[in-house]
């Protein structure tokens, strides 16, 4: 039992204690007994007095009955003190349970006690459980924002460049942007922006609707916001980009802010690849034509001839050259020459799945999984197309044609350059033949071989010829001795 305990248990004993001496003491004082009979009957007489003088008659007999025969009987002193005398022991009883009741009070009060400690202790951890739940929250919903943010970038990034660009306006919030890239030599953005290198991007304008009714004059002004900020990848500045869109109300400056250094990165991104692409495009792109190049060509012929080797698909290549090509650049100028280049590349482009420039006013077509037909009806079209068509150049129209040749791969082939040379002398049997024309090489075979076996019968007789002449020049140097030493025997005799 604790301390507390005990001194509530004294204290009670202690009450209890002085309940019992006190009812013990009253009990037996006949001075207290007559004290309180005086009292007693003082109080009967006020009674009695009261009702004299305020209550109505009819009810003053009644009530002087009824107090002057209960209550003088219940205060007989003898009758008094047997009935303390037993109750005494009914006070025993209640001081027991008083002192059990302050007990049970007293344990409940410290079991509540504890209790309120817990309520308190579990509040605080509740309060915290629930804080730490707002956090987790919080934090929870900053992780998918940016985790939104990173889809959005993913999106931007793997769009269509102009696409991109496009998007990033809008999530700025901007009409235009400018960008300024350094090169290679970091050389100043306003240099670049004299040699054409700065790029200017424009959502498209959008027309403000226009109202029902205007009943008077409004201007409305409009102050920018500007901001620049670097251009950094990899931790490498590549430029600069100037943006501005005009403080509209409930414009936040602070997130705008926000949102556009989050969206750098991405625009850096976005600007550097591109400006990679463009540069790996040149590199297989004839400035001129917008055609693949010779040294795309080598490439992709390299990879197609292993895939032919391998596979059961035909291969074709088809060598074109622009006809009198030379006349027209020396008659109307090297820029009509130009045009035409450009424009017959056009063509040339639209008509056959792969076209090169092969350099100068030749071109190069490669026809995967066609059959001989199908290369040979293109081809043929092609011809068509261009010899059909006028060029419009400064007002002024100019025609050209084509002439071709075109060879199968082979798998016997050693390389690639078997078939193009193959196609070669095909193109030249074009030109041979009068020009505007396709010759297939198979076609032809017979007569660059009749060509061949006339070249080397012409080289025999040559052969023969120098022989001939060999054989006359040893004689000759003979006959040349002979006579030497007959001019010599007269001056020796
Ligand atoms: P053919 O019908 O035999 O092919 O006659 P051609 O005059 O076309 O033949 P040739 O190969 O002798 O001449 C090709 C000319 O193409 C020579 C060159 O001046 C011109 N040429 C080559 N590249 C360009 C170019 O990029 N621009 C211009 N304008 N002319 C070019
Ligand atoms: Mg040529
Ligand atoms: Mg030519």
């Amino acid at each position: 039992m604790s301390a507390d305990q005990d001194k509530a248990r004294m204290i009670v004993e202690g009450v209890a204690e002085e309940i019992k001496s006190r009812v013990r003491s009253s009990a037996q004082n006949p001075e207290a007994i007559r004290s309180f009979r005086e009292r007693l009957s003082r109080l009967e007489d006020k009674v009695v007095e009261e009702c004299r003088s305020s209550l109505p008659q009819k009810y003053r007999q009644q009530i002087q009955e009824a107090i002057g025969a209960e209550g003088l009987r219940a205060l007989d002193p003898d009758s008094l003190s047997a009935r303390l005398a037993q109750n005494r022991r009914h006070f025993a009883g209640i001081i027991q349970r008083l002192a059990v009741l302050t007990e049970l009070y007293r344990y409940s009060t410290a079991e509540a006690q504890k209790a309120l400690c817990e309520v308190a202790g579990l509040q605080r951890m509740q309060a915290e459980l629930i804080d730490s739940q707002v956090d987790h929250v919080r934090e929870v919903e900053h992780l998918e924002d940016r985790w939104r943010q990173g889809q959005q970038a993913i999106q931007i990034m793997l769009a269509s460049f102009e696409e991109a660009i496009k998007r990033i306006l809008s999530f700025l919030d901007v009409e235009q942007m400018e960008v300024f890239l350094l090169d290679d030599d970091q050389f100043l953005a306003t240099e670049l922006k004299t040699d054409g290198k700065v790029f200017i991007y424009n959502k498209e304008e959008e027309k403000p609707a226009l109202p029902e009714s205007v009943h008077e004059v409004q201007i409305r002004e409009v102050q920018e916001a500007i901001l620049e900020m670097p251009l950094v990848v990899e931790g490498r500045q590549i430029g600069h980009c100037r943006i501005q869109r005009p403080i509209t109300a409930g414009f936040d400056k602070a997130q705008w802010k926000t949102d556009v250094a989050w969206m750098m990165p991405v625009l850096a991104r976005v600007i550097q690849s591109n400006h990679d692409r463009q540069l790996a495009r040149k590199v297989y792109i004839d400035d001129l034509t917008q055609l693949n190049n010779k040294r795309k060509l080598n490439e992709q012929m390299g990879k197609l001839f292993k895939q032919f080797k391998q596979g059961q698909k035909k291969l074709y290549v088809a060598m074109i050259d622009i006809d009198r090509f030379k006349r027209l650049n020396d008659t109307y100028g090297h820029a009509v020459g130009d045009e035409i280049l450009k424009k017959t590349a056009a063509l040339i482009k639209e008509g056959v799945p792969n076209a090169y420039r092969y350099g100068g006013e030749e071109f190069c077509a490669v026809f995967y999984g066609h059959d001989k037909e199908a290369t040979l009806e293109k081809m043929e079209s092609l011809r068509r197309r261009i010899q059909e068509t006028p060029f419009m150049i400064s007002g002024q129209e100019y025609r050209v044609t084509i002439s071709s040749g075109v060879a199968e791969f082979e798998v016997h082939m050693n390389s690639v350059m078997d078939a193009i040379d193959r196609a070669d002398q095909a193109l030249y049997a074009s030109k041979e033949d009068g020009r505007n024309r396709c010759t297939y090489f198979e076609d032809i075979k017979g007569r660059l071989s009749a060509d061949h076996n006339r070249l080397r019968q012409e080289i025999l007789q040559l052969k023969e010829k120098i022989k001939e002449l060999t054989d006359m020049e040893q004689e000759n140097s003979v006959l040349r001795a002979a006579l030497g030493k007959k001019k010599k025997s007269p001056s020796e005799s």
